[in-house]
């Protein structure tokens, strides 16, 4: 079943010349999908919407087909090197998203049909980093599995990264689709991450997503077909029962994997953290929003770009690193703990 089939697509005409363009043009008219054209897949017109609820829904059902034609890539601290782009937005609603802030009010999902070119770009970036290793996110701005059945641009990515010495390739989904992607000739060098949150934060904000069981039935096959596996925690939250929920929810992960996929597990700790500019755009989408924004209960942050951000204060961020440290090395003592940030 497809995890996604939009209301309404839009191609740039240039995104006919290429193989892909025209197969998921000709896909889409199958379907009965409502195809029109636009000049550009950065400003597209037409995504109905007279509210900042209903711009934002109707968005998310759309669906936009272009060439990239910027092919510089954007760097991607902490987890890799560079980002990657294959795909922009995502069909997910959770309400916390740092899409809902750099993507504007139309989070419209848009794929490239340029693969190519994108890949010869980052094999470049691979060549001018050599003998040291370059390391690509695929989901930097994107959860790139609800379009995969439309572009196959991520079993593509994972079979170029096999034959790259120097390059290693990782992306995060919590969508489940994931078979397309078992068989691919990945070589050992994707890491194939997903996210998860206990099953309380799931159901409250991570809309139109698949549930945790879900998730880590997903996780096991991915294991199984060799793939190196990894889990981004987050956003973590602060919450009354945050501790049970957290250590149920690792729980039900270390029962759901095998004993051999839990060896070589990595995970990645992301506590939940906004900016004025997040909050704005979360209460316009989401005026009933129970995530926490309280600036009070925070600490401000000076970031990297010049815009703060309201982060758990000390105590409360040492009570979480200490509990998931602790739990991890319980149900998971021969993983690894990239970061807790
Ligand atoms: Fe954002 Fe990920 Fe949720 Fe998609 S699935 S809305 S990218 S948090």
């Amino acid at each position: 079943m497809l995890p996604f089939i939009p209301k309404r697509a839009y191609f740039e005409r240039e995104a006919l010349n290429y193989p892909l363009g025209r197969n998921i043009y000709y896909k889409l008219q199958e379907m009965g999908v409502d195809v029109n054209f636009t000049t550009s897949h950065n400003k597209v017109l037409g995504i109905p919407g007279k509210t900042p609820q209903e711009a934002y829904m109707e968005a998310k059902r759309t669906l936009v087909v272009g060439v990239r034609k910027t092919l510089e890539f954007e760097t991607c601290k902490p987890s890799a090197h560079y980002q990657l782009p294959l795909v922009t937005s995502c069909i997910g609603e959770c309400e916390y998203c740092y899409l809902n802030t750099t993507l504007g009010k139309k989070p419209y999902l848009r794929v490239y049909v340029n693969l190519d070119e994108i890949l010869e770009r980052a094999k470049k970036y691979i060549e001018e980093r050599s003998p040291e290793v370059t390391i690509f996110e695929g989901s930097a701005t994107s959860d790139p599995l609800p379009v995969e059945p439309y572009t196959g641009a991520l079993k593509k990515t994972i079979e170029f990264f096999a034959i790259q010495e120097k390059g290693f390739f990782r992306f995060v989904t919590k969508f489940t689709n994931i078979d397309s992607l078992l068989d691919a000739e990945h070589g050992g060098k994707t890491t194939f991450r997903f996210s998860i949150n206990s099953e309380n934060i799931i159901k409250k904000f991570e809309h139109n997503t698949p549930p945790l069981e879900e998730r880590i039935r997903a996780a096991k096959k991915v294991a199984l077909a060799d793939y190196h596996l990894g889990f981004i925690i987050g956003p973590i939250f602060y919450y009354p029962g945050w501790k049970y929920d957290y250590g149920e929810m690792l729980e039900k992960l270390s029962l759901g994997l095998s004993e051999s996929a839990k060896k070589a597990i990595e995970f990645e700790l992301i506590t939940h953290r906004f900016t004025a500019r997040a909050k704005k755009n979360i209460l316009a989408v989401f005026p009933k929003t129970k995530v926490p924004l309280d600036e009070e209960e925070r600490v401000f942050k000076f970031g990297q770009f010049g815009y703060g951000k309201y982060v758990y204060p000390p105590d409360k961020m040492r009570e979480l690193k200490e509990f998931f440290e602790l739990k991890i090395r319980e149900y998971f003592p021969d993983a690894t703990l990239l970061y807790f940030v």
